[in-house]
């Protein structure tokens, strides 16, 4: 496997940034992750708009120029030979002495990618059999519409998932409305047959997936409502499913130990996973 670390395509066993590197001492850095599907990037346009979005809003700026990292992104891939699989971004604010305080702007953002392939027999194996979720206090920062590689609240969480079982952690607000998971937004079908998901303008990051799900669910006349839903709706919902670039749409079968619906994946979320690639964009 090959890594692109700051200008140099090194061996994967070898990629390595500074020790005094700020994404290491203080995760002051932001990432994207973008679907890689035969051997093009899936919504491309979409993540880099979010990771420019991201980048403004921590004040770390462009390491180079879009179509010079389009240039990065699908070098990466054609090098690891990704068919199926991921491409994972990362800029941080770079290499300076440890001090809280932004370094002198002169100093270069660090930027990494990484591809890997996965299995997609192994993912469509999961989305036939759906997945278990968990549900947790929301304990995050209120700026999580920033992509940021701060993820520790969501290791624990989606740590303490595994743990029980399942594969997702449903972050909850004080109100007892799920925000979304550690590395998915969450949905709901309701019994009307509603497609139920939080407003991405509050305790959410706006899903690249979730924005594209929206139009798949126009094309196949399904309704959409944008709005928090509570984990009590979620339990007596027809369906729940999950959306992330790595996993598309996945149902969820199982909440807190108890069955969603039947029990099995629904037709609705099986209908967004099968027709989501004629909506989301590819470029070459
Ligand atoms: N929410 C969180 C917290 C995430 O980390 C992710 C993806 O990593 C998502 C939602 C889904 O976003 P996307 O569809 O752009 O992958």
């Amino acid at each position: 496997r090959i890594a692109y670390v700051n200008g140099l395509y090194v061996p994967h066993a070898e990629a390595a940034v500074h020790v005094e590197d700020r994404g290491y001492q203080f995760a002051d850095g932001v990432y994207e992750v973008c679907e890689v599907r035969g051997g093009k990037m899936v919504d491309e346009r979409r993540h880099m708009q979010r990771l420019v979005r991201s980048l403004g809003e921590i004040h770390i700026r462009l390491p180079m120029p879009l179509a010079a990292l389009g240039v990065v992104l699908r070098e990466t891939i054609r090098r690891n030979r990704v068919r199926d699989g991921i491409v994972y971004l990362q800029v941080t604010r770079g290499v300076a002495r440890r001090d809280h305080y932004f370094p002198d702007p002169s100093t270069p953002p660090s930027i990494v990618v990484t591809a890997r392939a996965s299995d997609p027999a192994r993912a469509e194996a999961s989305a036939a059999q759906g997945v278990g979720v968990i549900t947790v206090p929301e304990n995050r920062w209120d700026r999580v519409d920033i992509k940021t590689v701060g993820l520790l609240p969501n290791v624990l969480a989606k740590e303490q998932a595994k743990t029980a079982g399942a594969r997702e952690a449903w972050f909850v607000d004080k109100e007892g409305r799920v925000t979304e998971g550690g590395s998915t937004n969450a949905w709901i079908v309701t019994a009307e047959g509603r497609i139920v998901t939080r407003p991405a303008e509050a305790g959410i990051l706006r899903g690249i997936t979730r924005t594209v799900v929206f139009e798949v669910a126009e094309k196949l006349q399904l309704r959409v409502e944008e709005r928090a839903f509570t984990v009590a709706e979620a339990l007596a919902a027809r369906e729940a499913f999950i959306t992330a670039a790595s996993t598309v749409v996945m149902p969820v079968v199982r909440i807190d130990g108890h069955p969603v619906g039947e029990g099995r994946p629904g037709p609705v979320a099986r209908a967004l996973r099968e027709t989501f690639h004629q909506v989301a964009e590819v470029a070459d």
